[in-house]
């Protein structure tokens, strides 16, 4: 789509100008239903998009990115912009500064629509935690569109943006991806740069592409990824561009399946899951059983480790350093405990945090302070890190006898808004098979499979491939294969 897109503004049928006023038209005229968007940044668009067509009147070649319009994830910073996280402690923040992916985009001629909703601070799996309103799924509005990166998700699933970036700690982008019928990246670890991203759960996060394709999440990786002198956790530069690699030959490839997810599964989503293995059979693949015994783990060390880095990141919100203080509290939401004289720091602290946090974000860091704290450190967070390295271990065997594993992106459709607000449990287990690439690092895909009937409304299914570390080329060569057989078909 992006290629497509690339080609009319070459071939003159439509400029980078009226391409980013078509997207804003369908922004307008959909978004009030949906919220994808918390901030639209028209005039930068504008202006950018306005280069792009005095460089294509100058007869100048312009990169597949140039021109083209996309959307960033609140938690990512774009100078001079309002960034939010997604919470109401940043509400005034504006950043002073471009994110590394951002600086990239700006590079390669992107055009900026806005800034999407987000879950705050990246918790959550449905939408549902963002301070400023629940973002609607586009292909029911009764659904959440998943999370965290509900707002990237929604605008590509409603044609709202051509491209998004989200952010992807324990499957912020493949989730959201799979319930909105998109292709959703998640690069390995240091794959691209987090300078600029607002820190949550840094040993597992990653920005992740929300894409209409997966040459599109190619493309955009080729732009964005990259060694930056700004995060050391980054790799060697890849100095090819990842979408050269989508010949759509996936004949000899092993692909790896876990016996137990399959069997588990509801029946409708296993049909269509059944469905992906035989096309991928078809395609030469080979699709092999494997075992992963301690996988079953994967989701509580994940938690525990994703509660015990977000207390700790987010001891910078204490009105001093960033955004809203207690005392920045609009006139009608003070009560009297805010009019005694003078505050000391520690009441500041506390103030500012709790009437400027969510539940789920103050629920994280309350239950991650108490795992790293003496006594029970050990007991909680150590023990989640060696299950951790235990996990790794096994999955590092495995990829000696496959290239990727094969799982459902999610257990099921997107979800009722409202229908796991009150069981934080049910929540987590949403998240069962994304967050094992995260504890490992490696990259993993949503691809979408195909849609279940649910209350006379088709709902898409995602199918997930994690590969090997920096391996991103065959993991988005199998990947774009699958779509291609279903465009072939068609
Ligand atoms: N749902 C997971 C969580 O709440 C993942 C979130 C994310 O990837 N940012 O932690």
């Amino acid at each position: 789509m992006i290629r497509e897109l690339h080609q009319k503004l070459i071939n003159r049928e439509i400029t980078a100008t009226e391409l980013a006023e078509q997207y804003f038209a369908v922004i307008e005229k959909k978004d009030g239903d949906l919220n994808a968007y918390l901030t639209l940044t028209k005039e930068l668009a504008l202006e950018q998009a306005k280069k792009v067509d005095e460089k294509i009147a100058r007869g100048e070649a312009i990169e597949l990115l140039e021109g083209i319009p996309g959307g960033i994830k609140d938690l990512i910073l774009l100078e001079g912009v309002r960034s939010t996280g997604g919470s109401k402690i940043l509400d005034n923040y504006i950043a002073p500064y471009d994110a590394t992916v951002v600086e990239k985009l700006r590079e390669v001629g992107a055009v900026f629509l806005g800034k999407t909703n987000c879950d705050e601070f990246a918790m959550g799996s449905s939408g549902e935690n963002s301070a400023y309103g629940q973002t609607k799924n586009p292909h029911d509005l009764t659904r959440v569109p998943g999370g965290t990166s509900s707002g990237s998700a929604a605008a590509m699933g409603a044609g709202m943006a051509a491209w998004t970036l989200g952010t992807d700690t324990g499957g912020s982008s493949r989730q959201p991806a799979a319930f909105c019928g998109v292709v959703g990246l998640k690069p390995t670890y240091g794959r691209i740069s987090r300078y600029g991203v607002m820190a949550a759960a840094s040993s597992l996060e990653q920005i992740g592409i929300i894409t209409g394709s997966v040459e599109d999440a190619a493309i955009v990786l080729s732009a964005v990824s990259g060694r930056d002198r700004f995060d050391a956790t980054t790799g060697d530069s890849f100095d090819k561009k990842f979408e050269d690699y989508l010949t759509g030959d996936v004949s000899g490839m092993k692909i790896g399946i876990i016996k137990e997810h399959l069997s588990g599964l509801r029946e409708d989503v296993k049909k269509v899951m059944e469905t992906v293995l035989e096309k991928y059979k078809k395609l030469g693949a080979e699709i092999v059983e494997i075992e992963l015994p301690h996988n079953k783990y994967a989701l509580p060390a994940y938690y525990i480790i994703n509660f015990s880095e977000i207390s700790s990141n987010l001891a910078r919100y204490d009105g001093v350093k960033y955004g809203m203080r207690s005392d920045d509290k609009k006139e009608t939401d003070l009560t009297d405990a805010d009019f005694v004289e003078e505050k000391n720091l520690l009441e500041t602290y506390l103030d500012t945090r709790q009437y400027n946090l969510g539940a789920e974000v103050k629920r994280r860091i309350m239950l991650g302070t108490y795992a790293l704290s003496a006594g029970y450190y050990d007991a909680y967070y150590l023990r989640a890190q060696k299950v951790r390295t235990l996990i790794k271990q096994e999955f590092e065997k495995v990829l000696q006898e496959v290239d990727m594993v094969l799982t459902p992106t999610t257990p099921t459709p997107a979800f009722k808004i409202g229908e796991n607000t009150n069981d934080p449990l049910q929540m987590y287990l949403e998240d069962i098979f994304t967050v094992t690439a995260n504890i490992l690092g490696v990259p993993a895909i949503s691809v979408p499979a195909g849609t279940v009937p649910v209350d006379g409304k088709d709902l898409p299914i995602g199918f997930q491939l994690m590969g090997k570390w920096f391996d991103e080329e065959n993991l988005l060569r199998a990947a774009d294969a699958y779509e291609r057989m279903l465009i072939d078909k068609k």
